[in-house]
């Protein structure tokens, strides 16, 4: 796996050095190419749902504009009518905002470029730049050659000037059926450049478009659509990821033959993250065929499945600034994105007691109907945060793991005769163990010792470990759904390149606890809010969760693979 992408310790820190994208923008800027004008785009394709790479492509071209005193367009790249659906447009739009972007002015759509874009291939058929052909889309194909043999001229090539335009203008009235015509560029066959052999142009499709409506038939090929769109909307540094480097020739050539004003083409990496794929075809097929439960689904890579499962936009804008862009396709661990999670949601996140395996715990020296109520921080991270109230009574919840019948050496929490803090509270002591008939655990005899309040015993005894708890009385019960990669395979070109890449999903990547026990002070929790299970991880209260019934998703652990992986 190539983890160029990826920061390695030792790189040299982002503050100190722009990246090539912003280089090239301060270039011109100190050269005036561009009279110091700055026009960035995001131009996405309506026909799916953003995703974290997109993310990366969106703090890069927003980003810019914002440092360098310019403006973003956000323009649907919207020319195939069958893919394509005003929900996507509406739902780009909220996920760019809730990434903390805003663009400049409308949002403006390649598709309401379509008459200009018409009459600009009626330019090019009238400089004999253009014909059309009447192969089929297989001939063409076929003729189209190799990177070692040269491509073989359409039979149609020559037609007249006047024949082109007649026939065009027929192709755009629907007098002809899908694939009986095409336009094409009239370049040259017989280039070692492939995309440039006549590359169509104007493709017929009798399909409605969802924005455009029946008003054509006639489509143009992306390639005939970017650059212009570019073009038209003064954009200065149009910036794509790498596998369009080919296709600039293409778009310069466009732009060239028409005369008009040429935006500059930077190509970056695209971002590909370890044990995910960011395809959209393949996640589409994930929602459709139900291996997740929408776009949304908290295991999806998508900025809605992201918000969802509880990443910030800080978070997300803070990764991305720390992968920086670069030319290498590479893999960047998702470890880092987490890692940056963490750093947000430890500086932001109030902190909570919750118990997900519950052990029932009987304090039989604790008064029958009394309630202590102990002061616990909020976040040690943020003193302004303060204090709350969590109350401690006879009957208990802990982790079932937090307690062993017979410990191994190195296991310092709960085990028969044993002492152990219960945080924020009491040295609590276990002296008996209640099994049920199959020999399993069901709950614990303890006692506390009352002058150890707050954690500290005035003798000066110590106990080996803390371990957090829920008082059973004022328990608040939840679904907690804990999640994991939603592939096991770490590099996503071998998910990505098998066909029976749905082999690789992980069958764990969700795990579904619906009897968790959480402290009090959670119970008015609502969709969307943030907290640190004290020693379980980050979460957040899912948008299926209800004041009656609360769902929480795990949204990252405590445990760092990042800082570990930096170590190794
Ligand atoms: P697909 O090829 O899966 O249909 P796409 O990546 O081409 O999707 P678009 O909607 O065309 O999707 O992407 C909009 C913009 O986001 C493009 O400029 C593209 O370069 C950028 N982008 C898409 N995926 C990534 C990625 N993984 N990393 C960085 N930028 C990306
Ligand atoms: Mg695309």
């Amino acid at each position: 796996m190539n983890e160029q992408a990826t920061p390695q310790p030792g790189d040299q820190s982002d503050e100190t050095r722009v990246d090539f994208v912003r280089q090239k923008v301060e270039n011109d800027n100190a050269s005036g190419k561009f009279d110091q004008r700055v026009v960035t785009r995001f131009p996405p394709e309506p026909n799916g749902f953003l995703h974290i790479g997109h993310a990366k492509s969106i703090c890069l071209n927003f980003g810019i504009a914002e440092e360098y005193g310019g403006v973003c367009h956000l323009r649907m790249d919207d020319t195939d009518p069958t893919k394509e659906d005003v929900d996507f447009v509406e739902a780009i739009q909220q996920d760019i905002k809730w990434l903390g972007f805003r663009w400049h002015g409308e949002v403006r759509y390649a598709s309401d470029y379509f008459e200009q874009l018409y009459d600009w291939a009626v330019q090019l058929i009238q400089g004999g730049k253009a014909y059309v052909d009447s192969q089929t889309i297989d001939e063409i194909r076929q003729n189209r050659g190799t990177s070692k043999e040269p491509g073989v001229e359409s039979p149609f090539r020559d037609r007249s000037i006047e024949e082109n335009l007649e026939l065009f203008a027929k192709m755009r009235a629907g007098e002809f059926a899908d694939g009986e015509h095409v336009l094409r560029a009239k370049i040259d066959m017989a280039t070692p450049h492939l995309i440039m052999r006549d590359p169509i142009m104007y493709r017929i499709r009798h399909a409605h478009h969802y924005r455009q409506g029946d008003d054509w038939c006639l489509y143009p090929m992306y390639d005939f659509t970017h650059g212009q769109s570019d073009s038209i909307e003064g954009v200065t540094h149009s910036i794509c990821t790498l596998e369009f480097e080919n296709n600039r020739r293409l778009y310069d050539w466009y732009i060239e033959q028409l005369g008009i004003y040429a935006p500059e083409q930077t190509e970056f990496a695209r971002l590909n993250l370890t044990h995910t794929v960011m395809s959209k075809r393949r996640l589409l097929q994930m929602v459709t065929d139900g291996m997740v439960t929408g776009w949304d689904d908290p295991r999806m890579p998508t900025i809605r499945g992201l918000r969802r499962r509880g990443y910030t936009p800080e978070a997300i804008r803070a990764f991305c600034e720390r992968i920086g862009v670069t030319k290498f396709d590479g893999v960047t661990e998702i470890a880092l994105l987490d890692h940056c999670l963490r750093e947000d949601l430890n500086r932001t996140s109030p902190r909570r007691m919750a118990v997900l395996r519950p052990l029932k715990v009987v304090i039989e020296n604790f008064p029958e109907g009394e309630v202590e109520e102990l002061d616990a921080v909020n976040n040690p991270e943020d003193e302004s945060a303060g204090t709350r109230s969590v109350p401690f009574s006879r009957e208990l919840y802990i982790e079932r793991d937090d307690f062993m019948m017979d410990p191994p050496k190195k296991f310092y929490r709960l085990a028969p005769g044993r002492e152990v803090r219960f945080r924020y509270a009491f040295f609590v002591t276990c002296h008996d163990v209640v099994t049920d008939d199959a020999g399993e655990v069901i709950e614990l005899r303890c006692t506390y010792d009352p002058e150890t309040r707050g954690g500290s015993a005035p003798d000066g005894r110590k106990v080996k470990s803390t371990i957090h708890w829920v008082s059973a009385e004022h328990a608040v019960s939840a679904e907690v759904r804990l999640y994991d990669h939603l592939f096991r395979e770490p590099d996503p070109s071998v998910i990505a390149g098998d066909d029976d890449w749905t082999q690789h999903l992980n069958p764990n990547a969700l795990e579904t606890l619906p009897e968790c026990f959480l402290e009090r002070s959670l119970g008015d929790a609502i969709a969307g809010d943030r907290f640190q299970f004290e020693r379980l991880g980050y979460f957040c209260v899912d948008q299926d969760s209800a004041q009656e019934a609360l769902v929480f998703n795990r949204t990252v652990t405590m445990r760092d693979q990042w800082a570990k992986l930096q170590k190794k």
